[in-house]
């Protein structure tokens, strides 16, 4: 039962009187600052995070969530755990959880209380434990390969994850699929100041035995490394060297064998190596400035580790073989195209690497096709972004979020209307704004801005992005959802803050400005085929399965499916697997931008807010009834106001509750009197019956 104590807020936001961003804020605000960071809204939870270790996780908090039900105590993550868990178990429906917010909103920290919930209340015994195990150890492998520190997080996943947790009749685990999304593959090359590569390098270099080191021809410094931020080389709180240990512990939990483990270390030591290959100017006879190759040692180096011969490396790095049907043209790179070249092998090995490992995960905790199974599928993904200048990575990521939000209010309101048609009560239409306008302007099949960008990376001629953008601006010139300079001059409105290289779009969450500069590139995402195929030479199993298009004999003249065709393919799969589940939401909130506990900045919560759609959540889920609850608890709560049952009743909880209501004369089209709970439309109501409960007490 939801409190209503004025010092605390409303645990549930649907309680709200009056509802408005502005009181919206003030609850969760009122609330963070007395360390109740988790509110609802219905059976949403909004959490806030605390950026403090609070006394309300563990063994003991786990223990009283699992036996009771979800109004019955404060709104907490296990809460929400514990419904779907139960469901699953007792209803036989596939669940999902989905997880949203800004980077250091706390998203993989509440993937985490779902995961450690899940394996807490879910079966005993050798099996099921061993398969517990290698669920929970797949995180610190994850993150050591795709987590970094950020301005925002000093942990901060560098990729979108979702995963199914699938589990036998009983409810014991049998297993899992993890599916990544995105992995920001620039950082290996490059990061902005105060942030880091990714973890593993790091630890990789302080966590080593002088050994292992030695082997993989690395030395300790990480100052010595052109890919890595030496400025940021330490992070407080964050140990290197024993989340190495950790790091190594986990993978063998998982299955990868001492072999497997050493490869994927050896990979990992050659993108570091690759950094320093140094490129630079040579006099070529012919005068043209050529790359030439300084650190002939490093090339030589890399070489080794992955059986490859320097000269077969050194000649992928500097040239560039185009065959033609008559002959093979073989060019020299500037030395700007061989940096290019070198930066891309290197964020290609990586995250091959990377998506490798995913699947090695996926090879152990696999579960055989066979067996019957229900699942649990949590979804750990980056929220809408709005940075301050966007490219094509807040393109897709907002892209995604624009279709879960589209997931969102399609499943709401269906639950919504089944839970009414369950009990039994008439369903009234809810206005609310329908995005498939927006999806639409994205992802149509043939006229969606990413066919056009296809459809430009693919077609012959000079093509940039500015040819990209004029065909946008052909194109959605009349679309309401679509501004660029150009569209905006014909209408004689003119915007100083967006250049002639941007366009705009109004998400469901705002207006976002997108720079199309390299849109095409990331889009393409190529890969000089000299260079895959010097890859596919490599004597080095696990780095020559990275690149199998490298195989001569593979020649296949169909191009790999653009960056955004594949994003675009496995929102789809994402998709259909969510509205397959059932849904349960943790929406997340970043308090303050200093990764600071007590700090609460209201304008940064809002923007929040707005991004995660919660008034609309709110107006969604009290459209017909704000508050409900079954017949049982609601007599219990309020027994007391009723002549005819206090202090006893003997009849059914239903006719106790039509009696209460009849002796306190509440107007009967504020009620719904369902199968199982009663419906109440406005929450005065409720503060009402609140207030009489006081008063009594
Ligand atoms: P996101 O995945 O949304 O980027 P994280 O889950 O990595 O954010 O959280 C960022 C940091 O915030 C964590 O490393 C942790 O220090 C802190 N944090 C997040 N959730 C909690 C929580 N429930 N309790 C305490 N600290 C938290
Ligand atoms: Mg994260």
């Amino acid at each position: 039962m939801p409190l209503l104590e004025d010092s605390v807020g409303v645990e549930d936001l649907v309680l709200l009187e009056p509802l408005g961003q502005e009181s919206l804020l003030k609850n969760l605000q009122i609330r963070f600052e007395k360390k109740e960071i988790y509110t609802y809204i219905g059976n949403v939870v909004i959490s806030v995070n605390p950026y403090q270790q609070l006394p309300i996780y563990g063994p003991e908090f786990i223990a009283k969530y699992r036996d009771y039900t979800f109004y019955e105590l404060k709104p907490h993550i296990y809460a929400l755990a514990n419904v779907a868990y139960q469901s699953l178990k007792d209803q036989e429906r596939d669940q999902c959880i989905l997880i949203t917010g800004e980077s250091g909103a706390g998203k993989t920290e509440a993937s985490k209380l779902v995961m450690s919930y899940v394996a807490a209340v879910c079966g005993k015994g050798e099996q099921v434990n061993s398969v517990k195990e290698q669920l929970l150890q797949s995180n610190p492998v994850l993150e050591a390969f795709g987590n970094a520190k950020t301005i925002r997080n000093n942990n901060s996943s560098r990729f979108g994850k979702y995963m199914d947790i699938e589990f036998d009749f009983k409810g014991c685990p049998l297993g899992g699929v993890i599916t990544n999304y995105l992995l920001e593959k620039s950082r290996v090359v490059k990061q902005l100041k105060r942030e880091r590569n990714f973890h593993i390098f790091y630890q990789l270099l302080a966590g080593a035995d002088a050994q292992l080191l030695k082997a993989l021809k690395l030395e300790r410094e990480t100052s010595l490394y052109a890919y890595l931020n030496w400025e940021a080389s330490r992070v407080d709180g964050i140990d290197d060297a024993s989340n190495f240990r950790a790091v190594q512990s986990a993978m063998t939990v998982i299955g990868f064998s001492d072999e497997e483990i050493r490869q994927v270390l050896e990979v990992t030591a050659v993108v570091l190596k690759l950094g320093n290959v140094e490129l630079s100017d040579e006099f070529q006879a012919d005068r043209i400035l050529a790359s030439g190759i300084h650190d002939g040692q490093g090339v030589q180096e890399i070489g080794e580790l992955v059986g490859l011969s320097a000269e077969e490396l050194e000649s992928a790095l500097r040239s560039r073989t185009v065959e033609t049907t008559k002959e093979k043209v073989v060019t020299a790179l500037t030395i700007i195209q061989a940096q290019y070249a070198r930066d891309a092998l290197a964020k290609n090995i990586y995250s091959r690497l990377f998506n490798w490992i995913v699947y090695r995960i996926n090879e152990s905790i696999k579960v055989g096709a066979g067996e019957k199974k229900k699942v649990m599928g949590v979804l750990d993904i980056y929220g809408f972004e709005i940075l301050q200048d966007n490219s094509f990575e807040q393109f897709v990521i907002n892209y995604c979020n624009e279709k879960l939000q589209q997931v969102f209010i399609e499943m709401t309101l269906k639950e919504e209307q089944e839970e009414y048609k369950r009990e039994g009560i008439p369903w009234t239409k809810v206005e609310y704004f329908d995005n498939s306008i927006i999806c639409n302007l994205i992802e149509h099949n043939q006229r969606g801005i990413l066919a056009m960008l296809d459809e430009e990376c693919l077609r012959p001629g000079v093509v940039s992005d500015s040819t990209f953008l004029a065909k946008l601006n052909q194109l959605f010139s009349q679309h309401e959802h679509y501004e660029s300079k150009v569209t905006q001059n014909a209408q004689h409105q003119y915007d100083h803050t967006m250049g002639l290289s941007c366009f705009r779009i109004c998400h469901y969450a705002g207006k976002v400005t997108y720079n199309v500069t390299s849109f095409i590139d990331k889009n393409n995402d190529l890969l000089y085929r000299d260079l895959s195929q010097a890859m596919w030479k490599a004597q080095h199993p696990l780095l020559q399965s990275l690149f199998p298009e490298g195989d001569p004999k593979q020649v296949s003249l169909k191009r790999p499916p653009t960056a955004g065709a594949q994003f675009k393919n496995s929102v789809a799969i994402l998709m259909k697997n969510l509205y397959s589940k059932n849904p349960n939401y943790i929406r997340c909130i970043k308090p303050n931008e200093h990764q600071q506990h007590g700090q609460f900045s209201s304008e940064l919560v809002a923007n929040q807010a707005l991004y995660l759609g919660l008034l609309e959540n709110v107006r969604v889920r009290r459209a017909g009834y704000a508050y409900r609850q079954g017949y049982g608890p609601f007599l219990e709560r309020y027994r007391m106001l009723g002549r005819s049952t206090w202090p006893h009743w003997k009849e059914g909880a239903r006719e106790g509750v039509e009696k209460i209501i009849g002796e306190l004369s509440v107007a009967s089209e504020e009620l719904a009197f369902g199968k199982t709970k009663i419906f109440i439309r406005n929450p005065k109501t409720l503060f009402y019956l609140e207030e009489q409960r006081r008063l009594r007490l």
